[in-house]
């Protein structure tokens, strides 16, 4: 006997997966890839999430609102914020007055946007000027392809959805960087200064328009102005109003011979958004208690704004769910008390990525408390930086619950921070779901070069945080 078990180890969970785990491993990142490649932005999320979700048989939550469906239990539903931000839920039998089990992901992503005036000409090349959203290394955008991604607004009430740079005959689009012939002063600058934010100027053309017209517009501005009037039917002066995102035209691939993790843009927070959305479509049987999905908008840069964690549509979702239970029941339900109380007792999965151990930048972890790739879904009891400021954290009976549920189900997990104390640190939505009053915990896959245009994890630890957030909403 002796003591050897009183000692906490761990290892990568590949040793201990059987061949029904592995095989499944190996079907979930497929799906996973494909996601990946077809939902780039939160819009794109949003509309692919519904789709999906109709075809699995959820209804519009609206319709309950305006009491064309009536709520019951085993009711599959989605409301949607603005095209940007959604909430999922299959309604358990208990009242949601005695909380619901909820994970949440962000669906937005670090990119480049089209300043409201974007387009111009300078020395026979048109080029676009774009502002940063979130937080980026800005040398890592200029070089790789990129894509098109948006909507534009007509006045007429017409919506036009932007996409160039997906399809295989479409054009990319880049942003040059200096030849390192000519480099001797920028190879010496700060890294934050090697590119500055008004260098990320996207070539758009270099071929100039012209007629026999002496009165009509010419050069390669106005060619590139032609050339999307043809294809979308808008002008200049669209773009003022236009959401233009400019994002890697990089398909997601498998990385390394063994085919072992998955390279991609927006893993963050695409990854807990997608094994979220997976395990609550898997949910057969009625949960006891109402099983939901929030994907927040805006993340990367606060999560302020209506679309954000910190909109009051997330409070609406539970004030609307208690309302239409009243409704759909006895009808004396105090609504306010209700939702208050269903905040308060709801147990809550802040789903966001954690920096994963790197081999080529080991000063910046701590190797006891760091995640690894391949070792499972990570938590963090708190996130923050400089003597756990600006965060919340976990308390010790909620993470034990969960900790319970997940050992019980054979899920490899394991702890993290980000990184070494004082070296940096980062936040989550989980803040805005403690104001609240719920129990929070943030939790999900560790990610290699997180916010560059492609991010990497192992795709072992993509499907144990499906399994992890699978347990959660069956067994918790
Ligand atoms: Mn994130
Ligand atoms: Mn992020």
């Amino acid at each position: 006997m002796g003591i050897k078990n009183l000692e906490y180890k761990r290892e990568v969970a590949w040793y201990s997966m059987d061949d029904v785990q592995k095989n499944a491993t190996d079907d979930f990142s497929k799906g996973y890839i494909d996601f990946l490649n077809k939902a780039k932005t939160e819009r794109e999320c949003v509309r692919e999430m519904t789709s999906i979700a109709k075809a699995e048989g959820f209804v519009d939550f609206q319709d309950v609102i305006d009491g064309k469906a009536t709520l019951k239990a085993g009711l599959k539903i989605y409301w949607t914020n603005r095209e940007k931000a959604m909430m999922m839920a299959i309604i358990g039998k208990e009242n949601p007055i005695n909380g619901l089990n909820m994970v949440g992901a962000h669906i937005d992503a670090p990119r480049l946007d089209f300043r409201p005036q974007p387009l111009y000409e300078d020395h026979d090349m048109a080029l676009a000027k774009t502002h940063y959203y979130g937080g980026i290394k800005k040398y890592q955008w200029v070089s790789v392809p990129l894509a098109l991604h948006g909507v534009v607004c007509k006045k007429d009430g017409t919506k036009i959805i932007i996409n160039i740079g997906e399809e295989a005959d479409d054009p990319i689009f880049v942003i040059n960087d200096l030849l390192p012939h000519l480099a001797y002063e920028q190879i010496e600058k700060k890294a934050s200064d090697v590119i500055s934010a008004e260098g990320l100027n996207l070539v758009m053309g270099s071929l100039p328009y012209y007629s026999n017209d002496p009165e009509d517009a010419k050069g390669v501005k106005a060619n590139v102005l032609r050339l999307l009037n043809e294809k979308y039917g808008i002008s200049e002066r669209d773009f003022n109003f236009a959401e233009i995102e400019i994002v890697p035209a990089l398909p997601a691939r498998y990385v390394g011979l063994d085919k072992g993790m998955i390279g991609g843009y927006a893993q963050d927070d695409k990854v807990c958004a997608y094994t979220a959305f997976k395990a609550l479509l898997e949910i057969d049987d009625i949960p006891a208690k109402t099983c939901a999905c929030y994907f927040s908008d805006r993340e990367e840069v606060g999560s302020m704004g209506n679309t954000g964690a910190r909109a009051n549509w997330l409070e609406n979702f539970f004030f609307e769910l208690c309302n239409a239970y009243s409704v759909a029941n006895d009808g004396k339900i105090d609504i306010a008390v209700a939702a208050r109380r269903s905040m308060t007792s709801t147990a809550f999965l802040s789903a966001d990525v954690t920096a994963a151990f790197d081999p080529n930048f080991p000063e910046v972890s701590e190797p006891m408390n760091t995640a690894y790739c391949g070792m499972g879904i990570a938590f963090e009891k708190y996130t923050g930086h400089r003597g756990k400021s600006g965060a919340s954290e976990a308390s010790c009976e909620f993470f034990t619950g969960i900790a319970k549920v997940l050992d019980d189900a054979g899920i490899p997990w394991q702890l993290t921070e980000m990184g070494k104390l004082d070296k940096g640190g980062g936040g989550t939505i989980a803040q805005y779901m403690t104001d609240l009053g719920m129990d929070v915990i943030d939790c999900g896959t560790p990610v290699l070069s997180m916010h560059s245009p492609y991010e990497v994890t192992s795709k072992v630890d993509v499907y144990w945080t499906y399994k992890a957030y699978l347990a959660f909403f069956m067994n918790y």
